[in-house]
């Protein structure tokens, strides 16, 4: 028996390797096809342009369809809705509905396969990658803290902004208070070789950071982690003042959140289920009902 079950694992170790090497060989052949998609990209300035036309830009999708590979479930099937540039727009639903896959295929890392996504009018496949990716500001669940002072945090994507650009910002995402509080003001080193930001303060910094550097679009996928009361206030009050500024998408997780946005799209398993403001689904959609009831006021 033991024999019969080595004979077994020789016939079938090899077969193992070769669908190893042939998933490697794929993923290679992509990165590749990356890499050259990249050195193919017409070389122009980073920065500057972004500063000089910072309009806000709107989004649609259009019965956009996408899987992560052929071999993938689908995960978008059939996604429409429509953004208007400026304002502040919440993406709600479980976990799994696509709601960040949205943000992967207007930031561009993936190419939908099906439908139409426009930016600022624009066919997204119409637009020089470096030229989208320096209209969109994207904060993160987790927002990161680069090693150095907070200025230099502040300032890392717009080295031209002005010393009032950069005391406007901090107003604005209501970090004057952070600055007063550290030892060195805006000159303090800050991430895990200096002062500890919260999430919250992180979460601040990083779009401050895209407010500095003119986003026209801001993703922003809000933490699901608590935030105690004076910091969820802040956030809140900082998103409405990045909304006034720039068009807003947020990945919501927070009921006060969602009740501030102009307009709610609600997603489940890959569809748009319904669009409108708190009021309006709370009267019309079960489901954004019960994420209301639910989800959000939890995190
Ligand atoms: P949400 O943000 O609404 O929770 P996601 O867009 O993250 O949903 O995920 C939607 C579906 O796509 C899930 O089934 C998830 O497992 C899958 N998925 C997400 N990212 C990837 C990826 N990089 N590769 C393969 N599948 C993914
Ligand atoms: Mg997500």
């Amino acid at each position: 028996l033991i024999a019969f079950l080595l004979y077994l694992f020789y016939l079938v170790a090899p077969i193992g390797q070769l669908v190893n090497g042939a998933v490697q060989l794929q993923q290679g052949l992509a990165a590749l096809k990356r890499i050259k998609e990249i050195e193919e990209l017409p070389a122009e300035p980073v920065g500057a342009p972004a500063r000089a036309s910072a309009e806000p830009v709107g989004v649609t999708f259009d019965d956009v369809s996408f899987r992560y590979g052929d071999d993938r479930p689908v995960v978008h099937d059939g996604v429409s809705f429509a953004v208007p540039p400026g304002g502040l727009t919440a993406l709600v639903g479980p976990s799994g509905a696509g709601k960040s896959t949205v943000f992967a295929l207007i930031e561009r890392f993936y190419e939908h396969q099906g439908g139409t996504i426009t930016i600022g009018g624009r066919d997204i496949r119409d637009w020089p990658l470096t030229e989208l990716r320096a209209a969109l500001g994207y904060v993160e669940q987790d927002a990161p803290v680069l090693a150095g002072t907070l200025r230099e945090n502040l300032l890392f994507a717009a080295r031209d902004a002005t010393e009032d650009d950069l005391r406007d910002a901090i107003a604005r995402t209501r970090l004057d208070d952070l600055v007063a509080r550290l030892p060195e003001g805006l000159e303090t080193p800050v991430g895990h070789r200096g002062v500890l930001l919260s999430g919250g303060e992180r979460q601040r910094v990083a779009i401050a950071r895209a407010l500095l550097r003119k986003a026209r679009l801001l993703l922003l996928d809000e933490a699901t982690s608590q935030l105690d009361a004076v910091n969820e206030l802040r956030l809140r009050e900082v998103i409405a003042e990045a909304a006034k500024e720039t068009t807003v998408l947020v990945i919501a997780h927070r009921l006060s959140t969602v009740t501030g946005a102009d307009r709610i799209v609600v997603m489940d398993r890959g569809r748009v289920r319904a669009v409108g403001t708190h009021d309006e689904l709370v009267g019309e959609d079960d489901l954004y009902r019960e994420l209301a009831a639910t989800q959000f006021l939890v995190g």
